[in-house]
Formats: C-alpha cells, sequence, structure tokens
C-alpha cells in the first residue's frame, strides 16, 4: 500500500515535528499553506502553536471553508493543543476564528500559572495497551463533551485531555514531542480504516 498522504498544518507553531513523526511511522506528511495544498490529503494534522494566529492565518490565507470542507468530507482531521481549540465549537464564547466541527467546549490556558508546562502518563487503552506520556505546553483542556463524543484520556483529577468523535482527534498534550509515535499510528489507523479517500484516480 503507498504511504497515506497526511496534511500538516503549516502556519505556525509545531507542524515540524508532526510532519518528522509522520515519516517515521511511514505517511508522507504534505505541509498545508494554501488550500491547493489540501488536494489528495488522506488525513490532516492541526499542529500546537497559539490558536489566535493559527486563526488569524487561517481567515487571511483563505483556508478557512477549506478546512471545514475536508472536515465534511470525512477524512480524519486531529489538532493537537492549540489545533484541538480550532477544531472546538465551543471556546467559551471567547471571539477568534474556528472550525467549529468537535462537539467539545474546550477551555484555553487552563491549567494556570504553576501547571502552565507539564508532563504526566495517561492511561488511553483505545490508543495503546500501554500508558502515554504527554506533554502539556499552557493547554486547553476539554471542559464537556456532545453525546457523540468518546473520551480517550484523562488526568488523575477526571480532567479530559483527549477525545474522538468519528473522523476527528483531539488533544491537550503534544504527542509530537515525545519520541513516541503510538499516538501518530493512532491517527494513522484512523486513516487507514477507510474514512473517506481521495478521489480514485488519485488513489
Ligand atoms: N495556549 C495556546 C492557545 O491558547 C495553545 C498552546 C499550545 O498549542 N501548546 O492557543
Amino acid at each position: 500500500m503507498s504511504a497515506k498522504r497526511i496534511g500538516v498544518l503549516a502556519l505556525q507553531g509545531d507542524f515540524k515535528e508532526h510532519a518528522k513523526m509522520l515519516r517515521e511511522i511511514g505517511a508522507e506528511p504534505v505541509e498545508v499553506r494554501r488550500a491547493e495544498h489540501l488536494t489528495d490529503l488522506h488525513g490532516l494534522i492541526i499542529p500546537g502553536g497559539e490558536s489566535t494566529a493559527i486563526g488569524k492565518l487561517l481567515v487571511s490565507y483563505q483556508l478557512l471553508e477549506p478546512l471545514k470542507q475536508l472536515i465534511s468530507s470525512g477524512r480524519p482531521v486531529w489538532g493537537t493543543c492549540a489545533g484541538l481549540i480550532l477544531l472546538a465549537k465551543d471556546i467559551g464564547g471567547l471571539q477568534q476564528p474556528l472550525l467549529g466541527a468537535l462537539d467539545v467546549t474546550v477551555r484555553r490556558n487552563a491549567f494556570g500559572r504553576q501547571l502552565d508546562s507539564f508532563e504526566t502518563d495517561i492511561p488511553m487503552p483505545e490508543v495503546a495497551d500501554q500508558p502515554l506520556h504527554a506533554v502539556f505546553i499552557r493547554a486547553p483542556l476539554v471542559e464537556s463533551v456532545g453525546a457523540g463524543v468518546q473520551v480517550l484520556g484523562t488526568l488523575d483529577d477526571g480532567t479530559i485531555v483527549a477525545v474522538r468523535q468519528g473522523n476527528l482527534l483531539g488533544t491537550s498534550f503534544h504527542p509530537e514531542l515525545t519520541g513516541d509515535s503510538r499516538f501518530h499510528l493512532y491517527f494513522l489507523d484512523m486513516v487507514e480504516s477507510g474514512s473517506a479517500a481521495p478521489s480514485a484516480a488519485h488513489g
């Protein structure tokens, strides 16, 4: 089977790390900066960074609508940290451009000063047999989820930090920074197990 072409939104943030991880697991990363880069993708990752900056760039690069269409087409889309914020339907009334697809309420910069950045191991049986190491950097948390949303991971206190809703995946943390590819393999599995694929002409 030929390598899956997975877009990485490359406007701002840590897209290079995602691209590296995708290469390591045998997928073909495609840096996305313009709508035409979305052609023939099997899936897309929206990286961590600064969600307000990425949102503004999505507007000025005229990428908001094309990305919404990609999501509607059923192709798997994964947002990490700022990417999770951009995917969310509700960020508590803050005014910034969003894709508004994932039925969750997200709170930005939710862990406060003392816990600005931290690391911990989180059991996520749906994703991997053994707990995954998770790196949080000024991370958002998921305050509530809609009926169709599956919780994949929580902190010890029950705080939701990983969710899936059909073709959409969201994590508060940064699997691309750990050197552990299991979360990327989980996403690649979503891509391979057949959510809508690009047109047959392009395989
Ligand atoms: N604090 C950032 C935001 O609100 C997200 C941080 C990150 O992606 N590491 O957009």
